[in-house]
């Protein structure tokens, strides 16, 4: 029996049109040219769009429950990098075809995580091609408030949420066709990221910046180094990994968390006094792994081991 195919309006309302609550700062949602969305008084509007594309972002035949979580994983972790409180998304899909039970996987996925982070689905658009799927993400702000990447102070701690490396281990050992007893859960950090929303809501107003961490530790504190004007200095033996990677990873754990990407964990840059002053339950949540220096912007490895693969962030050396 041939697979059940769909039309496009057809598609979009069985599987993307299914929230029919009404939602305060919603005026109007899917189905018009546009959607028409309230910003609560007081409040500014953060956004952010990112695209995954099969074959870049993640390998051909990937489960679509898992790119789904990407995609919208991916998309939130850049509001928690700004400290905002996520509202809204419109997504963009571009589907080599319009296969169901595709479809079905990969919308109940989206609207379960959407709905986790009370996010609502307003809009979109549907088209044929090469797989491939864009979300913004809308979130508020308060009027003076946000974690930016510029705003880091000589003086701050650096602290990381989480740990760091996982998710490109997993890939790692996906590709490599390795079956370890830890492959299930750094596979799982890959494909399904838990973007740190509550933790940076929590740490607005006490952190100076942040961060989250896309292209790898190194990648990424550079662009922090540079926005901010300051020298950041990064003890290695503190970076925070997990027993499941130390263990997969015995040689190379030290370098899968300088220069993995994907995990979706947040750089925070806070004085030291704010951090002395922050409830236990966040702190346990964090790992300071260096600090902010007056001088050239660049990033500075402490603790390096010989070892370690230095090869891909030798612009720091
Ligand atoms: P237009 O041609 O005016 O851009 P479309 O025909 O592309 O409108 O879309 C019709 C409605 O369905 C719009 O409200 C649009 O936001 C929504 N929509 C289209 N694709 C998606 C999708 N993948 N997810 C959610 N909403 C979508
Ligand atoms: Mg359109």
């Amino acid at each position: 029996m041939p697979e059940e195919r769909l039309g496009e309006f057809d598609l979009i309302d069985r599987f993307f049109n299914r929230a029919s609550d009404p939602e305060p700062f919603l005026d109007l949602g899917i189905g018009d040219d546009a959607a028409i969305v309230r910003v609560p008084e007081n409040k500014r509007l953060c956004l952010s769009v990112d695209t995954v594309v099969e074959g870049v972002h993640f390998p051909k035949d990937f489960p679509p429950e898992h790119i789904a979580t990407r995609a919208l994983g991916s998309a939130l972790s850049d509001l928690a990098a700004m400290g905002a409180s996520p509202s809204h998304f419109t997504l963009a899909i571009t589907l080599p075809d319009s296969r169901v039970a595709w479809l079905e996987a990969f919308a109940s996925a989206l609207m379960s995580m959407a709905s986790e982070y009370g996010v609502r689905l307003v809009g979109g658009d549907t088209t044929r091609g090469p797989l491939a799927i864009s979300v913004q993400v809308h979130g508020w702000l308060p009027e003076e408030q946000s974690l930016r990447r510029d705003a880091v102070k000589p003086g701050d701690l650096l602290v990381v949420s989480g740990t760091l490396g996982d998710a490109a281990a997993g890939l790692r050992s996906l590709e490599a066709g390795q079956d370890h007893g830890n492959h299930e859960f750094l596979l799982d950090r890959f494909s399904c990221p838990r973007p740190r929303i509550e933790l940076s809501l929590a740490l607005l107003g006490l952190a100076n910046a942040a961060i989250d961490i896309s292209d790898g530790l190194m990648k990424d504190a550079e662009h922090l180094a540079l926005s901010s004007g300051v020298q950041l200095v990064i003890e290695v033996p503190a970076l925070p990994v997990s027993s499941g990677l130390a263990e997969a990873y015995p040689e190379d754990f030290s370098s899968l968390a300088l220069s993995g990407g994907d995990d979706y964990e947040v750089l925070y840059s806070i004085s030291r006094e704010a951090w002395a002053m922050l409830p236990a339950d966040l702190q346990a949540q964090l790992t300071v792994i260096g600090h902010a220096l007056e001088g050239e912007p660049l990033v500075q490895l402490v603790g390096l081991d010989s070892t370690i693969e230095t090869k891909g962030f030798q612009h720091f050396e």
